[in-house]
């Protein structure tokens, strides 16, 4: 799944247990590394296989990053901006193999070959990941 997906789970995950339910920061801090395998699960679609990887993967690391400045403008604390990163980390041996065409071998869990990874066409894969950001923001939004 794209890392700006995970980042928008990580803050509304941060938002509801760290900063709504008072969880302890380094607690949610591991659900929302645990969020990351989950939501590879789900069917998605992936850029790291086409013609465009390069562009796609730069889109998608600057909208992470700004969707962090984003909050941070908005006056979020950085120990709840910084659980998005957290949340989308994993997907940088993914990037940087994308962007630097390397096959090296990936050291996520949820990025292994036998990992079953979910895979669907563009079309249903973007919405379903536009879908997600939108619920994450609602999530983050109605409780700050
Ligand atoms: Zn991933």
């Amino acid at each position: 799944m794209w890392v700006v997906v995970h980042t928008c789970v990580g803050f509304a995950l941060g938002a509801l247990f760290w900063e709504r339910l008072g969880w302890p920061w380094w607690l949610v801090a591991v659900v929302v590394l645990v969020s990351h395998p989950l939501l590879d699960l789900i069917p998605h679609w992936d850029y790291v296989f086409t013609e465009k990887r390069v562009a796609w993967g730069c889109l998608d690391f600057f909208a992470s990053l700004a969707a962090c400045i984003a909050l941070l403008a908005l006056g979020a604390p950085l120990a709840l901006v910084v659980l998005g990163p957290i949340s989308g980390a994993p997907d940088f041996d993914v990037l940087t193999n994308t962007l630097t065409g390397s096959r090296l071998r990936h050291w996520f869990p949820s990025h292994w070959d036998r990992f079953p990874h979910g895979v669907c066409g563009p079309r249903p894969g973007i919405a379903l990941q536009v879908a997600i950001m939108a619920a994450s923001a609602a999530v983050f939004f109605a409780l700050g």
